[in-house]
């Protein structure tokens, strides 16, 4: 699972443009071979969501593709990417710190390429700073042309300055491009790119663009191509899955592709995020309710529990439309379990609707909760609004948050002792105990003793306990016998 796979349609298009410098590169990691004897080496590093970790896999199939060999040491890499995350400050200030430090690597090896990729970068503002107080950096390129790799990449290791490429174009969606999976049996499949819809705070519509499907063929030819390796998971990725089909020939909506995905033969399951509740209807949660390989958890970011922050976030729901989504759910899928998002400190925010997030919160009774503390992103909206609470004063309702979820969140766990989990098994815990690990349906967390044949498998667990956050059990009686 670990090579570069090409699809089938890897000499259409955008990437077969490629071809050229693909084959250039190539020769210049010959040569340095045959200088060195050593094979030349790419790090690639991403930050933030889902879809960018699933574009770091792009990036490295066609870094494999041109002749590197795949590294997570910075001290043996010939090329390291940042391919970085703009939702919040502090995933930026990270990457200028590691870029500072990379600064010595670069004097140690001059030959070292730095390149900077993904949603930072495609911000004007970003790339400006980076051309003038990072002079170390030799490429910079965006989201929107991520595929030109190879070009870029040549011209960064011939031309002997910053190439930059933060071009804009809304120009629909590369196939074809060679992917490095991460280990392990779960796969990221993008369904969908980009977003239209201008949440106050977000910079991701600036970033990734307008919202684009790809055509459901595609999708399932790629999930089907995945279950024939051996992969027990997908998860269908969108910044807003629930417009899936919009613009495209064929008439299709998100709950026709997961029909379809569901169709696809083999024992898998899938996942998919994210819900936006302004799209999300009774249709798929009967569709989901319908189709047995679809996990029966919903990832459905509320972000605030004020209708009156709701509007200013240009969420386009209300707090008691959301809570109708959640009984609607609960009623096609008895026993499903929800995630969400929540921001603390939108701008004008007050306690009390912030104690309406809490009270919702306390209704809806999560698994888990992805909080963040609101962080203004140039260009947005909200970063024009006044915003009079102090960090300091946030952080108090912040920790106030996490302990209301902490208590949820382990009532919900202890609901699932005495029940018996589907789990897939990820590998063994990190507290080396010997326990193996891994999700549930619910995506509830599962520990267990177990052999190693089992890591990649499905495996019936009974739940007995909880401990530190995570589920503990046995493998149900039935099993016993054949698979350990
Ligand atoms: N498309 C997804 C979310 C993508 S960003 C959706 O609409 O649900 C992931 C999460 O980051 C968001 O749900 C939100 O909770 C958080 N987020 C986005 N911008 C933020 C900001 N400026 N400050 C703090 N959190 C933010
Ligand atoms: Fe951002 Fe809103 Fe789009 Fe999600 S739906 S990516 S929060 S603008």
């Amino acid at each position: 699972m670990q090579k570069a796979q090409e699809n089938r349609d890897v000499l259409a298009g955008a990437w077969a443009d490629q071809e050229e410098y693909v084959s250039r590169v190539i020769r210049l990691n010959e040569e340095a071979y045959t200088r060195t004897g050593v094979h030349p080496k790419a790090l690639v590093h991403s930050f933030g969501c889902q879809q960018n970790v699933s574009d770091g896999e792009k990036l490295k199939g066609m870094l494999v593709q041109m002749g590197y060999q795949p590294t997570d040491e910075l001290d043996e890499a010939d090329v390291v990417l940042y391919n970085t995350c703009a939702v919040r400050e502090n995933a930026e200030d990270r990457v200028y710190g590691l870029l500072g430090q990379l600064k010595h690597n670069k004097e140690k090896k001059p030959s070292m390429i730095i390149g900077l990729c993904g949603c930072m970068v495609q911000q004007e503002h970003v790339a400006d700073r980076i051309r003038r107080s990072y002079r170390h950096v030799d490429l910079v390129f965006g989201t929107h042309v991520m595929h030109t790799l190879p070009r870029l990449l040549w011209e960064a290791a011939t031309s002997g300055h910053m190439v930059v490429d933060i071009t804009d174009s809304e120009n629909g969606i590369v196939e074809g491009l060679p992917v490095v999976r991460g280990e392990g049996a779960k796969a990221w499949v993008p369904v969908m790119y980009g977003c239209d819809n201008f949440c106050t705070y977000c910079v991701v519509p600036y970033v990734r663009g307008r919202e684009r499907s790809r055509e459901s063929a595609q999708v399932v030819q790629e999930v089907r191509e995945l279950v024939a390796q051996g992969y027990k998971e997908v998860m269908l990725l969108g910044q807003n899955v629930n417009s899936y089909g919009k613009g495209l020939a064929e008439e299709i909506d998100f709950s026709g592709l997961l029909e379809k995905v569901n169709g696809i033969e083999g024992d898998f399951r899938i996942r998919f995020m994210t819900s936006h509740p302004k799209d999300a209807s009774k249709r798929l949660f009967e569709t989901m309710a319908r189709c047995e390989k679809v996990c029966k958890h919903l990832h459905l970011p509320v972000q605030c529990g004020s209708n009156r922050i709701l509007e200013r976030m240009n969420r386009r729901y209300s707090v008691e439309e959301y809570l109708r989504l959640i009984d609607d759910a609960r009623s096609a899928m008895p026993g499903i379990s929800f995630s969400s998002d929540i921001i603390v400190g939108f701008p004008g925010e007050t306690y009390e609707d912030f104690s309406a997030t809490l009270a919702l919160i306390r209704q809806v009774r999560y698994d888990s909760l992805y909080t963040f503390i609101y962080s203004p992103r140039r260009g947005t909206k909200a970063a024009q609004m006044e915003d009079p609470i102090s960090r300091e004063e946030k952080g108090i309702w912040f920790r106030e948050l996490l302990g209301v979820q902490e208590e949820i969140g382990a009532q919900r766990l202890a609901s699932y002792v005495g029940r018996t989990l589907r789990v897939l098994v990820e590998g063994y815990e990190k507290t080396g105990e010997g326990l193996l690990t891994g999700r549930s349906e619910e995506n509830a967390v599962v520990c267990f003793p177990g052999d190693a044949s089992l890591i990649g498998q499905f495996v019936q667990v009974r739940a007995r306990g909880v401990r530190r956050g995570a589920l503990v059990g046995e493998i149900a009686p039935q099993q016993s016998g054949s698979s350990v």
